[in-house]
């Protein structure tokens, strides 16, 4: 066991504080750890949310547009419709061969300028030549009997009306869509063709005006695929067929009305589709924002976000370098600071001259050991040691020669000192004083009587004493600590009036005060 004040020497303290610079360290690096994966999660959950949103708004948006294509579509063709029938229902019941043309062109007339849509209205015999129009003047040669709607409807016994593809209208020039509907006698067989026909542009300028961007598409197409009207419009486009289309191939025989993310076969651009097909006519709307327009703005928002995120880890990366450095700087500062106290501290107990002890080492451990002794109740010794005549020897071989006999002396000590908890300390000038926990008068006495043999074989020689030689001598006190306590002082005294006895009786012994108690 070393004595307390030994253990406030050692690195368990130091090491304890540099731990915990250490785990502060670790703890700002957790904290701003924390911050940042907190800061990245929230983001990053807030990044998505966008991104779904994004969608969901422009679901929402295309479900709208195409809700009112849809109803846009079908409201102009259902007045074309009701027209027609209402046309058909009078001229067959008026029957073919007395037609009052003035009279039915007036209607015609009349029914085109209310209605905005509408392009023409016009009346075909059996054999496609014009009998009457809305229209005032009438090519005299005009004959429709090779457009497609009068073949149709010339072979085909339905009532129904029919919505041709778009063609260029040969009164006017402009694009138009064809409703037609069959004319016959009152036995069935064919008495022509009713025509209302709609301006392709009533639906450009409508789907003009919706307010989405460049690369949005709105399609009004028939039920084959047929392309009638799309934004943006290009003429070439018209006629085209979607019947390849993932929404006419994949989704339309299933479902009326849906959502679908596809390439669009027109222009190759990838969008979200909201179609449907139309209830009372074989028509289908598209309405699609293109992926790029529904993504750049949450794409623009998200940059953002990763960009103050960067800037963040690298602010946070500077800081905690700063940080790091200036623990570590303040680490090593404490590291060589402690240790220089430790270096200081060990100079201030140890005497320069022997290495040993000095008296401050010993006042340092002295309560200590004595309580300890007490409380465990072993006995303790203190010998006082003194060489003889040194006063002598210094004046006959000089200082020099006393110091390094003084050094050859503390050896000897150092060797007899067995146990840890032995402590031989230089107390001044060319005294020593041995401090032995645990042992006893006899211990002592041998010991001292070990160290008298180990002088002698020294040989040194003292020609200023009787001895001839360089011996000392002691003065050993036995604490008896089984009473009460004992203070250091006592005990030193009690050393020191054993060791004058010894010097009274002759030199070169020692005396023991068995038994000091306070
Ligand atoms: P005694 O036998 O009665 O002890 O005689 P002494 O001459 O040893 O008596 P005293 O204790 O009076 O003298 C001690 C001498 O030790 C005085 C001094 O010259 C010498 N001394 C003390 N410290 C040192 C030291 O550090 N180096 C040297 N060389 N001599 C020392
Ligand atoms: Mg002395
Ligand atoms: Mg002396």
């Amino acid at each position: 066991m070393r004595a307390a004040a030994d253990q406030d020497d050692q690195g368990p303290l130091a090491l304890t504080g540099e731990g915990r610079r250490v785990s502060v360290f670790r703890l700002v690096l957790a904290f701003m750890l924390l911050v940042l994966v907190t800061f990245a999660t929230v983001e990053g959950w807030r990044i998505w949310r966008d991104y779904r949103d994004a969608f969901i708004n422009a679901e929402n948006m295309v479900t709208n547009l195409v809700q009112a294509t849809a109803q846009h579509a079908e409201d102009a063709i259902r007045q074309v419709d009701a027209i027609t029938a209402a046309l058909a229902e009078r001229l067959e019941g008026d029957g073919f061969d007395h037609i009052d043309r003035p009279r039915l062109h007036a209607l015609l007339a009349q029914q085109k300028s209310i209605i905005p849509q509408l392009h023409g209205l016009f009346v075909y015999g059996p054999d496609g030549r014009w009998i009457v129009t809305d229209k005032t003047a009438t090519p005299a040669a005009a004959n429709n009997a090779d457009r497609d709607y009068f073949i149709y409807h010339r072979d085909h016994p339905s009532r129904a009306v029919r919505i041709g593809s778009v063609v260029r209208s040969r009164s006017t020039g402009n694009l138009i869509i064809p409703i037609s509907r069959r004319l016959q006698h009152a036995d069935g067989s064919f008495a022509g063709v009713l025509l209302g026909t709609i301006k392709v542009d009533w639906f450009v300028r409508y789907y003009g005006e919706f307010k989405i961007d460049e690369r949005g598409a709105l399609v009004l197409a028939k039920r084959d695929g047929t392309i009638l009207v799309r934004r943006p419009f290009v003429e070439r486009v018209v006629g085209r067929s979607l019947a390849n289309s993932e929404i006419f191939r994949n989704y339309l025989p299933y479902t009326p009305q849906g959502l679908v993310e596809a390439v669009a076969v027109v222009d190759g651009t990838p969008r979200l589709y909201a179609y449907r097909a139309l209830t009372s006519y074989p028509l289908v709307v598209e309405a699609g924002l293109s992926r790029e327009s529904i993504v750049a703005p949450w794409r623009q928002d998200a940059l953002k976000s990763l960009a103050v995120l960067l800037l963040l880890v690298l602010g946070f990366a500077v800081f905690g370098w700063v940080v790091l450095r200036q623990l570590r700087e303040r680490i090593v500062m404490e590291r060589a600071l402690h240790q220089a106290h430790q270096t200081l501290k060990a100079l201030a107990l140890t005497d320069s001259l022997t290495g040993l002890g000095n008296r401050r080492r010993l006042d340092a451990v002295f309560d200590a050991e004595l309580r300890r002794a007490r409380r465990q109740g072993y006995p303790l010794v203190v010998v006082m040691l003194d060489l003889d005549y040194f006063k002598a020897y210094n004046d006959r071989y000089g200082h020099p020669a006393g110091d390094a006999c003084l050094q050859r002396f503390a050896a000897l000590l150092r060797q007899a000192m067995r146990r840890p908890a032995d402590l031989a300390v230089r107390y001044g000038g060319e005294e020593f004083t041995l401090l032995l926990p645990d042992t006893d008068s006899q211990g002592a006495q041998a010991l001292v009587r070990e160290l008298q043999q180990a002088l002698r074989g020294q040989m040194l020689e003292h020609a200023g004493s009787p001895l001839g030689r360089v011996s000392f001598s002691a003065g050993i006190a036995v604490a008896d600590l089984s009473q009460q306590a004992l203070t250091p002082q006592q005990l030193l005294g009690a050393a020191d009036l054993a060791l004058y006895e010894a010097k009274h009786q002759g030199r070169d012994r020692y005396e023991v005060m068995e038994r000091v108690a306070g």
